[in-house]
């Protein structure tokens, strides 16, 4: 049954009641068990999908930022989201008319190990809206205090995390990144405790709630915790709704459709890997839990942006030692989450060998999808395996002699003249484009510089027999490199500000960032790489979970 409520309790602004017309259709509860206890302490949810809590009041919020075009999407008016009405249902004081507010129930594997049950510990889902465009859309408050599931933790999220979360999700949708969005992001007016290092120095930091946005917030993690528990029936009632729901065009739940359902869930998966490792995006916390069924990017933690290019390299300092999570492993390891999806949804396959067959399909997915999104990067007409294997290899060894801005990099390759004389100049004048990239252009020794040199020229040749002008190559090029993306120093010099109470840089970038690919040139310096300032410093290199 679907309800449309206008909301009426705005008697200062009368004209934001009409304007607020939000559809809720709560599917979700509708349909999936709850757990029968109510009262919010932390307990085993046994047999259930979620369970129903309220979200924490607190006590003066503020607004700090929303999203427009989320907004938009929501057919909420500017009005609507700049009323002090939207400032209190989006911090959790009120349920507008229409919200069913649950956490839900859900499992993972952390760091290679089965955590058992986790569950929405500080993420509250108001309910879903289905918009003029008939899109459902669950709205989540991230920050909004203790559920069932928040175990011996607060509930809360700080604002530094918020401000990181509520940046990234729009940066990346903006890159064209299959993401979770945010509507907004709300200081709550309390302290929060965090010790950033859990080095035994707490201290108190501004709260903040962020409303995400997604179609679902259901996560590998939430197949595993039923699967685990032996729970077949709920297994398989959670599958079909996600199907029904999700995945309505797979026809009615079967288990022929199971399967094809989890290809496709593998398909999407291995897309959205090929993007981040096209931005140069490292999630930081791949657990199970954190790997959206939708293969959107979930959970926005100590996620970073590859700076010099280094495979190696990870933000998140609880993975400093085995480096788990590191950017040139994300492909490996999404395909183990899959895996263990595969072994979640066994019970439901008749046949368990065509499971091994669909987790191929990851596999042949991200090569395919990952050269042609190579050979874009290179402004390439297709990857042709012949010559395009050794190019790609031999580049990205080369992005790794010294350290090599790779935003930058690509930006610049694209500034590469490619005609026939070009063959004939010296590394370093073919170099000359790249220079901007270099971090520490003395690392460049004449041994490091023909390798770049000798690159340059298979490059020049290849892009030759491709056949495409420069000027085409030069606009494929910045159509998949990114000018701008959200550089951790940036982030960190808007949450410094924002903590002072400043929040036009968090305005300026996500304006900026609406335009990752275009020139900006009055924003010249927000392109720029990373100042020296920032190599170490905390919330720009280095980032725990703490948030
Ligand atoms: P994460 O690594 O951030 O994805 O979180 C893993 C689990 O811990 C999830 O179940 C979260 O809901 C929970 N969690 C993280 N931070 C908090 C917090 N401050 N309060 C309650 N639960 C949390
Ligand atoms: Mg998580």
């Amino acid at each position: 049954m679907m309800q449309t409520f206008f909301h009426s309790l705005c008697v200062a602004k009368p004209e934001i009641s009409r304007l607020v017309a939000l559809t809720f259709d709560n599917r979700f509860v509708r349909e999936l068990p709850a757990d029968p206890e109510t009262a919010n302490h932390r307990r085993h949810v046994i047999g259930a999908c979620y369970s129903r809590v309220l979200p924490t009041k607190v006590a003066r919020p503020q607004m700090v930022a929303y999203s427009r075009e989320v907004a938009r999407q929501l057919d909420l008016t500017p009005e609507v989201c700049e009323s002090d009405y939207f400032v209190q249902v989006f911090a959790g004081n009120r349920l507008s008319a229409g919200m069913d507010s649950y956490a839900t129930c859900y499992g993972g594997h952390q760091f290679g190990h089965w955590a058992g049950q986790l569950g929405d510990g500080r993420a509250i889902n108001l309910g879903e809206v289905i918009n003029r465009q008939g899109e459902r859309l669950t709205l989540q408050l991230k920050g909004a205090g203790r559920t069932p599931y928040s175990r011996t933790a607060d509930g809360l999220a700080v604002l530094r995390s918020s401000v990181r979360e509520f940046l990234c999700s729009d940066a990346m949708h903006h890159l064209g990144v299959p993401t979770t969005r945010a509507l907004s992001l709300i200081l709550s007016g309390e302290q929060v405790i965090r010790d950033m290092f859990y080095d035994g120095h707490p201290k108190g930091e501004p709260g903040a709630v962020v409303c995400r946005v997604a179609p679902s917030f259901t996560r590998f993690g939430s197949f595993e915790l039923f699967a685990t528990r032996g729970d077949i029936e709920l297994l398989r009632k959670l599958v079909d709704y996600t199907i029904r729901t999700d995945f309505p065009h797979l026809g009615e739940p079967s288990p022929e459709v199971y399967l094809t359902w989890f290809t496709e869930v593998c398909r999407r998966t291995a897309e959205m890997i090929v993007h981040w490792q096209r931005v140069g995006f490292v999630h930081g916390v791949m657990n199970t839990d954190n790997m959206s069924i939708l293969g959107l990017t979930i959970d926005y933690g100590p996620y970073g942006w590859l700076e010099n290019y280094d495979p190696h390299w990870t933000p998140n300092t609880t993975d400093a030692t085995h480096h788990r999570y590191c950017f040139g492993h994300q492909p490996e390891i999404a395909f183990w989450n899959l895996e263990q999806l595969a072994n979640a949804i066994c019970p439901l396959i008749e046949r368990v060998e065509l499971l091994q067959q669909a987790l191929n399909v990851y596999e042949e997915n991200f090569i395919r999808s990952w050269q042609t999104m190579m050979a874009g990067k290179l402004g390439l007409h297709t990857f042709d395996p012949a010559t395009d294997d050794e190019l790609t290899t031999e580049l990205l060894a080369v992005l790794q002699l010294v350290e090599t801005d790779m935003t930058i990099f690509y930006r610049q390759l694209a500034l590469i003249d490619t005609g026939r004389e070009s063959l004939h100049a010296s590394d370093e004048t073919l170099m000359r484009p790249l220079r901007e990239a270099y971090y520490v252009p003395e690392q460049l020794t004449g041994e490091h510089a023909a390798r770049i040199g000798n690159w340059l020229r298979s490059y020049i040749k290849r892009t030759q027999n491709d056949g495409t002008p420069d000027d085409l190559r030069r606009k494929r090029m910045n159509a998949i490199n990114p000018k701008y993306v959200l550089r951790n120093y940036l982030a960190q010099l808007a949450i410094d500000e924002a903590e002072l109470g400043d929040f036009s840089m968090i305005n300026e970038l996500l304006e900026l960032l609406r335009h990752p690919y275009d020139e900006q040139p009055d924003k010249e310096e927000l392109a720029a790489k990373r100042p020296d300032w920032a190599r170490q410093r905390a919330g720009c290199s280095m980032l725990s979970c703490s948030s």
